[in-house]
């Protein structure tokens, strides 16, 4: 991956704040970089700076080979779509998508041609006329991206752009931009604090704490290997379960009884004690009679409490004899019992998926 946008020790106060605390990352060309994290994090001032608005106390960024510091951002190779996007409600969808091109002093013709391809690019083809102010939640957040297209940035800066949308609107947006990211091959810049939307949309995210970054992966690696109990808590669910290490990778496990870990499932080591985190989706609540498969461990535990979701059902359980709580998803498949609170269970697992945390 050739780096189109270098982040080197990047800082950034305001007063005596410290909103950015020694950001280095690389940005690949084409690439859908999320950054996500909680509300706070720095986020937001992270894309602003990269945008041009907000010049960082220290550090440098490059774009494209070129040091940004002192470039304004409309001299940048970026373009910002905003989580409240700007649309001017009196104009019609075309005119305010032509306002993008405002600088360029293009000829009606041109503006006109490039207007109808932003248009057409985000599935607006036949609503060029339409008063903007008539348009759908969805169709607005359209408008903003098409404005932001149609001056070719290299570079495209999402803040919580989806955010202001319901929930179907929302999934449906999520695929739509991720088609239009592929289609224009250009890198887009997400910031979300939507964990499902980072991990779905992404090629690779980065995890921000109190303006730093904590872990830059793919999804799957940030969800399967997350480097510290934080960034695991943080990007999905986890149970973390008191435990004990042996040595050599052997752990008493609170509720579990003994397993044994690679060194590759202790991400920040090994220590005398510790956690044993846990994905909801390894543990296997079984039917009656259902056999646990070759290989699986089995625990008798007790139904603390159960959260119907429609597809999926939500237990928390308690190993019998132990005061941990596991947490298990399964699936509603036809003709599968839902188990009530109270219920006596069998839990079967498989230690593989474990990770030991310090
Ligand atoms: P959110 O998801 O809530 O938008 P974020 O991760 O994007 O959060 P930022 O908006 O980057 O967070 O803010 C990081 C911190 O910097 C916050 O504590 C915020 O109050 C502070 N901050 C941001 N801009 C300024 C400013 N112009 N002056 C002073 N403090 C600021």
């Amino acid at each position: 991956m050739s780096p189109l946008i270098t982040l080197d020790a990047v800082e950034k106060s305001f007063g005596n704040y410290h909103a950015l605390r020694g950001i280095s990352a690389e940005i690949g060309a084409g690439e859908f970089f999320s950054l996500l994290g909680p509300s706070g994090c720095g986020k937001t001032t992270l894309l602003r700076a990269i945008a041009g608005f907000e010049p960082p106390s220290s550090g440098t960024i490059t774009i494209a080979g070129r040091d940004m510091a002192g470039v304004p951002p409309n001299k940048r190779p970026t373009n910002m779509v905003f989580q409240s996007y700007a649309i001017f409600p009196h104009l019609s969808v075309a005119e305010n998508v032509a306002f993008g091109l405002r600088r360029l002093g293009l000829n009606p013709d041109e503006r006109h041609r490039r207007v109808g391809e932003a248009l057409e690019m985000v599935g607006l083809g036949d609503l060029g006329a339409r008063a903007a102010h008539a348009l759908s939640g969805g169709q607005r957040q359209r408008v903003a991206l098409a404005r932001a297209l149609i001056l070719k940035p290299q570079v495209l800066l999402l803040d919580e752009p989806l955010s202001a949308l319901d929930k179907a609107l929302r999934g449906h947006m999520q695929a739509e931009l991720r088609r239009l990211q592929r289609q224009v091959g250009i890198t887009f810049i997400l910031v979300t604090h939507d964990q499902d939307e980072a991990l779905s949309m992404s090629d690779r995210i980065a995890v921000m704490f109190e303006g730093q970054i904590a872990q830059i992966a793919p999804p799957t690696e940030l969800y399967r290997r997350p480097k510290s109990r934080q960034v695991g808590a943080f990007v999905g669910r986890m149970s973390f379960v008191p435990a004990r290490h042996l040595g050599a990778g052997r752990c008493a496990v609170e509720g579990l009884g003994e397993v044994t870990l690679s060194e590759s499932q202790a991400p920040d080591g090994f220590d005398e004690t510790g956690v044993i985190a846990i994905r909801p989706e390894v543990l296997r609540v079984l039917a009656p009679g259902e056999g646990a498969g070759k290989g699986a461990h089995l625990t008798q535990a007790q139904v603390e409490e159960r959260a119907y979701g429609g597809e999926t059902t939500t237990y928390r359980l308690r190993p019998e004899g132990s005061d941990a709580v596991l947490e298990a998803v399964m699936r509603n498949a036809p003709g599968r019992p839902l188990h009530k609170p109270g219920a006596k269970v069998q839990l079967a697992w498989d230690p593989s998926a474990f990770l030991f945390f310090k």
